[in-house]
């Protein structure tokens, strides 16, 4: 069992490597990839583990963000050289942008009304790659949203007060990155962008162009018409097909880790480049 797509406590996910290691086994996950947003300290300290006689293969990863046509994209890199100088100097230009864009988010809430945003996603992420999740957290533990979903509903999501992607490279810039430092890049969730298929068939062009080889037929648990629908535009643009989980936490059904339905018969699997 594949799953090339989830997050630990180095990016926004609840788990730390250690603990995210043992719940992928005991899911029945036999090759992970650990993909957290911006950042592979998290599969250094997986390797480490597995070099030590963790049961799991591990396949190096990252989800970078980049902006496309002013949608925020996340393109997942697999199997790339974890000391290539390329990724090193990619990440650190990640890291910035990271926390020049958190700075941008702290101001926006500032003039929604909500002060001291920054200072307090700062804290709860404390050694993690700070994004918006971590504001989200903020804004619940002050009482000024219900819930962590109402947070990106109302300042956070796609659209809103804090969606701030100014600071993105372009999608061509982070395929770049991935293919030069030796890996694979993939389209994250494609149906996550909530694009038109026209749109999303531009998205994909371009990625394909820019040198992008895989696609993410299946995120989590997915309705079957959803992996029919990627599956053909995998086909259209000759698309290696990826699969993961996009987990985060525990608790969260349709992102569990091994969880995830098979690959429609006929498709390239995206392992069959390093297997
Ligand atoms: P960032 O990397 O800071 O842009 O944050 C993106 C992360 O926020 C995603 O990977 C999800 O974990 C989370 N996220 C994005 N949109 C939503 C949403 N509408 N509801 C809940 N979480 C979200
Ligand atoms: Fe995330
Ligand atoms: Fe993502
Ligand atoms: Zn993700």
């Amino acid at each position: 069992m594949y799953d090339l797509h989830c997050h630990t406590t180095h990016s926004d996910g609840s788990l730390t490597p250690p603990q995210l290691l043992a719940r992928a086994i005991e899911h029945g996950v036999s090759t992970l990839a650990i993909t957290d947003h911006d950042v592979i300290s998290g599969v250094r300290e997986a390797k480490e583990l597995c070099a030590k006689g963790a049961d799991i293969q591990l396949v190096n990863g990252v989800e970078l963000s980049c902006v496309w046509s002013k949608v925020t994209i996340h393109v997942v890199g697999l199997n790339f050289d974890l000391d290539h100088s390329v990724m090193a100097q990619a990440l650190a230009s990640q890291q910035q942008a990271r926390s020049q864009r958190a700075e941008l988010i702290g101001q926006r809430l500032a003039r929604a009304g909500f002060a001291g945003c920054y200072e307090g996603a700062l804290a709860i992420a404390g050694q993690a790659q700070l994004g918006r999740p971590h504001f989200a957290q903020y804004l619940v533990e002050q009482g000024l949203v219900a819930s962590h979903q109402q947070a990106f509903k109302r300042y956070l999501g796609a659209g809103k007060t804090g969606d701030v992607k100014a600071t993105w490279p372009e999608l061509a810039t982070v395929v770049r990155w991935i293919t030069g430092s030796g890996g694979v890049a993939v389209l994250a969730h494609p149906l996550h962008y909530k694009m038109t298929a026209t749109k999303l068939r531009a998205l994909i062009a371009d990625f394909k162009t820019a040198g992008g080889q895989g696609i993410e037929v299946i995120s989590g648990r997915q309705e079957s018409e959803k992996t029919r629908y990627i599956a053909s535009l995998a086909a259209r643009f000759e698309l290696l097909a990826s699969q993961g989980s996009d987990f985060h936490r525990p608790g969260s059904p349709w992102s569990e880790l091994g969880v995830c339905e098979e690959l429609p018969s006929g498709m390239t699997p995206v392992w069959s480049l390093w297997n």
